[in-house]
């Protein structure tokens, strides 16, 4: 039996694995850039967050927020891992339940898929773009610009649009779509979101541990405690990034900031009445306290000149100002687009598929895996995890 598989990123990759498990299969890789996992390589900051322990617990997002279920089960993030070592990756668990190969290296996790890729029954080709497929009564044809190959099943891992330059395209959809599948509305995830607020862009790359609360129409939508980093444009961040599906989709969006989130309003208080004794200026009232550049600008935002001597400060400026440390709120306006996303929200219908096997409902003998499908993962690995576990299912099914 003879398996195309179009896409060679990290559910395709999975997949060819998982098909030359059983034997008498023949399998061709086809990448339409000109190495495996492009987008791989770049994931996590280059650290590339493979997986997340918590991920069969749920953070799956689509239409059908169970599709992914039965894949997750099958393929766990514990059994992953046993995989990964298995192929020869050392993974580190944080506490968060994030998972990173022990190298920090997201180029590990490629060059050991790459090398278990060197297969006797896996034949991999690079710089090659698949522009048309159909099916002729039983086998699969598959068209590039100056040939065509024939297949008895046929694999679509050619992942979403998030991430364009680093190989996100429509290709995948266009190719399901040829086969009668439909696709929902697609948009982009896990990307920052921009801000009305002029004053952002004095504060790009400055990173500040906050308690985040996202309000929709004033009420809470969503709050949690992290990282939010300040970029040209607007926010980033895994609490902003955990929003962005949502998003700006009608109503006003807000963020609120409290940036000293275990410090009570009256201890902070406290602290800067012992600076009134310094002999300091307002701009250096949260030095030592906050991100200096983010210091100057919350007492800016407050009124307050940066000269002023803070022993000349009033009760109502400090306050002004203390208040806007613990909830500093600024609005959201949009998320940045498909460039900069990480991950494609939407995707091919997942009713018409199986998701017992992967197989497609409306043409039997084809399968499709990853972000392609209509389902996005929260931040924390969750996508990568997806792309494994249903590309190894995919795999190992369609070699059956
Ligand atoms: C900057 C960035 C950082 C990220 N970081 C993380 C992270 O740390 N953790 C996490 O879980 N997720 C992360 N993601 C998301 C994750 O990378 C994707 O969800 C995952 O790679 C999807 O796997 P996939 O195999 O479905 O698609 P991809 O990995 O995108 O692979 C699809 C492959 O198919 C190829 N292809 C497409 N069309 C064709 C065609 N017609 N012919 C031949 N080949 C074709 C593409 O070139 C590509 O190589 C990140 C994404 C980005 C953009």
């Amino acid at each position: 039996m003879t398996i195309g598989i179009i896409g060679g990123g990290a559910a395709g990759m999975a997949a060819a694995l998982a098909a030359a498990e059983q034997e008498n299969i023949q399998i061709v890789l086809m990448e339409r850039q000109a190495r495996l996992g492009r987008k791989l390589s770049a994931t996590g900051n280059g650290r590339c967050n493979l997986s997340n322990i918590h991920a069969s617990k749920g953070g799956y997002h689509g239409d059908d927020p169970h599709f992914h279920e039965y894949a997750l089960s099958q393929y766990p993030p514990e059994e992953t891992l046993q995989w990964f070592s298995g192929l020869g990756l050392y993974t580190v668990t944080e506490a968060s339940g994030k998972v990173y190969p022990y190298s920090d290296q997201a180029n590990s996790v490629v060059d050991v898929l790459r090398f278990s890729l060197d297969h006797p029954n896996i034949r991999v080709l690079t710089d090659f773009e698949v522009m048309k497929v159909k099916k002729d009564r039983d086998r699969f044809l598959v068209t590039t610009k100056d040939r065509t190959l024939e297949f008895d099943k046929l694999i679509i891992a050619c992942g979403g649009l998030a991430g364009t330059k680093l190989g996100g395209t429509m290709s995948g959809y266009k190719l399901l779509r040829s086969f009668g599948h439909k696709c929902t509305r697609l948009r982009p995830t896990l990307v920052q979101v921009k801000t009305s607020w002029p004053g952002v862009s004095a504060l790009k790359g400055v990173r500040a541990n906050c308690r985040a609360g996202i309000y929709h129409n004033g009420a809470l939508h969503r709050e949690s405690v992290g990282e939010i980093q300040f970029t040209e444009f607007g926010l980033s961040g895994p609490v902003i990034y955990e929003i962005s599906r949502d998003a700006c989709q009608g109503g006003e969006w807000e963020c609120r900031l409290d940036f000293l989130p275990d410090l009570p309003a009256q201890s902070l208080s406290d602290a800067l009445m012992m600076k009134r004794n310094l002999g300091l200026t307002a701009e250096d009232l949260f030095t030592g306290i906050l991100h200096n550049r983010l210091g100057r600008v919350l007492v800016k935002e407050a009124g307050i000149k940066a000269n002023t001597p803070i022993f000349q400060l009033y009760d109502d400026q400090l306050e002004d100002v203390i208040s806007l440390v613990k909830g500093f709120t600024v609005t959201l306006t949009e998320p940045l687009g498909m460039d900069a996303a990480q991950v494609t929200a939407g995707g091919i219908v997942t009713s018409e598929f199986d998701p017992i096997t992967m197989e497609s409902k409306l043409v039997p003998g084809l399968y499709a895996c990853g972000e392609v499908l209509d389902v996005d993962g929260d931040c924390g690995g969750y996508n990568l995890q997806w792309a494994w576990s249903s590309g190894r299912l995919a795999g190992a099914c369609a070699s059956r």
